[in-house]
């Protein structure tokens, strides 16, 4: 249903909890080729690829990857933290630029969202020969937000992603992008805070957000042990935290565009059960097709096929309350569970009419709350020298 595709695994931060950065901290110098990359997605068939990394605009060919992707017919989200994203928004105003964009860049301007070199720069109309990334109702730029500034910016280890993020958000919707937002929920995320932020960027237009628990990467544990000196427990969800955190989603898909289905929505409220259906959002990185998902490696393979055929689905997941794997223990992460409340498994009378409704009906309207909203709160967090102190505050400061 969906690829997972990792053209590299270099980022510009280094966030909490980040698996990727730290079981791949071998190979970040490494890229897929662009070729290796389309070839990927036509090997699979998925017809949504999420472009993810690492941070995906470092990849040298981001616009012609993203460009070959829509050729190929698919729907194309392209996960980044947001920092290089003005970037990229102003690479596709000078590739369009003509006088009548002028009023365009004023109104970008008044609101702070470029500044007169950024002008300028569009002015000169630069040729790279790269094709711009431009709107498109088959792509999304799909932001990862995991809570309002000061929440935000402790997870991503760095002052002023949040309002980077925001800017780049805003900016997109001015220039007639479809944007998502992208959060994880950790054992010490407010909900509260979390409902906030989805009026906020509702109230921004911002087309939808998917959100899904943390998961334990080994990786990421051993970091918090060791950088961090703090204990995994202490930010990672069991699946009875899961339950009790996604308690209001089915409210929240009402009010707000919640991505993916009801009925992993249900899941995650507690009030039923799926199994899991990791080989429906398959990962394809610089390594090759990893087995059995996203989350777990125990392989790569070469092809999909490969991938398919040789991992031992049986021995992943959760099955009628028997933990097949413990590492699948306390996993209700959507690449393992939400295609499976697509695809029917634990099917209950009325599923598929549900996941119909949900996703073709009108979408709510902006949350017009989201104006009062606090989401700039980050103003007494400290500077970056004193991060060892401050950025897990919002866990909790027990050693191990
Ligand atoms: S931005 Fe994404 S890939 Fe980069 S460190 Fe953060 S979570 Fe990892
Ligand atoms: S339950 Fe989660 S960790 Fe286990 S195989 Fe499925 S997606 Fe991966």
């Amino acid at each position: 249903m969906v690829l997972q595709l990792e053209p590299l695994h270099t980022c510009n931060l280094s966030c909490t909890g980040c698996g990727r950065i730290r079981e791949y901290s071998t190979s970040l110098k490494s890229m897929m080729s662009l070729q290796d990359c389309l070839d990927s997605a036509n090997e699979c068939g998925a017809p949504m690829v999420s472009v993810c990394g690492g941070e995906p605009l470092i990849y040298p060919q981001i616009e012609e990857l993203v460009d070959g992707l829509l050729k190929q017919g698919r729907i194309v989200y392209i996960c980044t933290n947001g920092l290089l994203m003005r970037r990229k928004l102003r690479d596709y105003m000078a590739s369009e630029y003509t006088p009548a964009m002028e009023t365009k860049i004023s109104e970008l301007f008044k609101e702070g969202l470029i500044n007169e070199n950024d002008a300028q720069e569009i002015r000169q109309k630069k040729q790279t020969g790269k094709p711009a990334i431009k709107p498109s109702k088959w792509l999304y730029w799909n932001v990862h937000v995991d809570g309002l500034e000061k929440t935000h910016d402790m997870v991503v280890e760095r002052k002023g992603v949040f309002k980077e993020s925001v800017a780049a958000i805003k900016m997109a919707k001015r220039l007639g992008f479809q944007v998502a937002t992208n959060t994880t929920v950790y054992k010490q995320t407010d909900m509260n805070e979390i409902e906030d932020m989805f009026k906020f960027f509702s109230w921004l237009g911002v087309d939808g957000h998917t959100i899904s628990p943390g998961y334990d990467y080994d990786a990421a544990k051993k970091d918090m042990v060791q950088r961090l000196g703090v204990s995994p427990d202490e930010f990672f969800l069991t699946k009875k935290e899961v339950i009790q955190k996604f308690s209001n989603i089915l409210d929240w898909g009402k009010k707000y565009t919640i991505f993916g289905t009801p009925v992993y929505q249900e899941f995650l409220a507690g009030k039923r059960d799926l199994t899991c259906t990791a080989w429906a959002i398959p990962t394809r990185n610089v390594v090759g097709w990893k087995s059995p998902c996203y989350l777990i490696t125990d392989a790569h393979y070469k092809t999909y096929k490969e991938m398919l055929e040789k991992t031992d689905w049986d021995k992943y997941g959760v099955v009628n309350g028997v933990v097949c794997d413990p590492r699948c223990e306390n996993c209700m992460v959507h690449c393992g569970y939400d295609p499976s409340g697509a695809l029917g498994t634990n099917y209950k009378c009325g599923d598929t009419l549900k996941n119909i409704i949900y996703n073709f009906s009108p979408r709510p309207k902006p949350a017009a709350e989201g104006a009062k909203v606090n989401a700039f709160n980050g103003d007494n967090l400290k500077n970056q020298e004193s991060k060892n102190t401050e950025k897990l505050t919002l866990q909790t400061n027990k050693k191990v």
